[in-house]
C-alpha cells in the first residue's frame, strides 16, 4: 500500500460563477500563488469562460475543465455542449456526475454513463461525481449507492481508459452546506471505491487510481481529509472561488 503511487489533485468546481472577466482576473490572481504545487490543479469553469480561463491559464500549472457535457456527438439538444465541441475548443478535463446535475437537471446513472462515454471517445480527462444523500447515508446505505453509481457510469470503461478518470466523493449533503465528512468518513467511503476498482479492474488499477473528495473542503480541513490513505485530492466548490484559499488547499495537497 503506497499513496504515493498517486499524485494529488486539486479541482476546483466555480459551478455558475464569475464572467469571462471575473474569470482573467482570479486566475491571475492564483497563478503565482500555485506556481509551485506538487500536485495536479484544475479549474472547472463556466462554458463561457473556457476561452478567457485557457488563455489565462497558458503557460502556467493550472488546466481547465468543463462543468459536463452531452453524450452526443451533435444534434437536436437545444442549450447543450459535446465532448467533441469541448475537445475542438482545446479542453482537456470534464465534470460528469455532479450532484447538482443529477438533483436540479435529471441525471441518472445512465446518462452520466452515456456522458462519460463521450468525453473517453473525444480524448477528454473526467471527474466523475458520486456520493449518497443524507437520507441513503442515514438508512445506511453509503457504501451500495456509490457502489451503483460507480458501477453503472464505469460500464464500458476499459481497463487502459482509467487512466483518463479521476472520481471524486461527494456526499450530498456536504456540497456547499459547509457540513464536511469527518476525515474517517471520507476515507471510508473512498476506499469502497477503490476496492471496487481492484473488483471491476486490478489490484495494480485500483492502487493508481485518484479518488479526490469533495464537499466544504476548504483552507482549514484539507490537511486532515488530504492526509487520509484513500483521499488524494479534492473537488473545492465555494473555496475555489477565493484565490487565497484554493491556494492553500493546493499547498495541503502539495506536502
Ligand atoms: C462541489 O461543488 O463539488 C463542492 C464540493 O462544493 P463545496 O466545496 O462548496 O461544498
Amino acid at each position: 500500500m503506497d499513496k504515493s503511487l498517486r499524485k494529488p489533485v486539486i479541482a476546483g468546481n466555480w459551478k455558475m460563477n464569475n464572467t469571462p472577466e471575473q474569470t482573467k482576473a482570479l486566475i491571475e490572481q492564483m497563478k503565482p500563488l500555485v506556481a509551485g504545487a506538487d500536485c495536479e490543479v484544475i479549474l472547472c469553469t463556466p462554458y463561457i469562460d473556457l476561452y478567457a480561463a485557457m488563455e489565462a491559464a497558458e503557460g502556467s500549472n493550472i488546466k481547465i475543465g468543463a462543468e459536463n457535457c452531452h453524450w452526443a456527438e451533435k444534434g437536436a439538444f437545444t442549450g447543450e455542449v459535446s465532448a467533441q465541441m469541448l475537445k475542438a475548443a482545446g479542453v482537456p478535463y470534464v465534470i460528469i456526475g455532479h450532484s447538482e446535475r443529477r438533483q436540479y437537471f435529471g441525471e441518472t446513472d445512465e446518462t452520466v454513463r452515456d456522458r462519460v462515454r463521450a468525453a473517453l471517445n473525444a480524448g477528454i480527462k473526467v471527474i466523475l461525481c458520486v456520493g449518497e444523500v443524507l437520507g441513503e447515508r442515514e438508512l445506511g446505505i453509503t457504501d451500495e449507492i456509490v457502489r451503483k453509481q460507480t458501477k453503472v457510469a464505469l460500464s464500458g470503461v476499459s481497463e487502459a481508459e482509467l487512466a483518463n478518470i479521476i472520481i471524486a466523493y461527494e456526499p450530498v449533503w456536504a456540497i456547499g452546506t459547509g457540513l464536511t465528512a469527518t476525515p474517517e468518513q471520507a476515507n471510508e467511503v473512498c476506499s469502497v471505491i477503490r476496492s471496487l476498482i481492484a473488483e471491476l479492474y486490478s489490484k495494480d488499477a485500483s492502487d493508481h487510481f485518484v479518488i479526490q473528495y469533495g464537499g466544504s473542503m476548504n483552507d482549514g480541513n484539507a490537511a486532515e481529509l488530504l492526509a487520509q490513505y484513500d483521499v488524494d485530492g479534492g473537488l473545492i466548490g465555494g473555496a475555489s472561488l477565493v484565490a487565497e484559499k484554493f491556494a492553500k488547499i493546493v499547498e495541503a495537497a502539495s506536502k
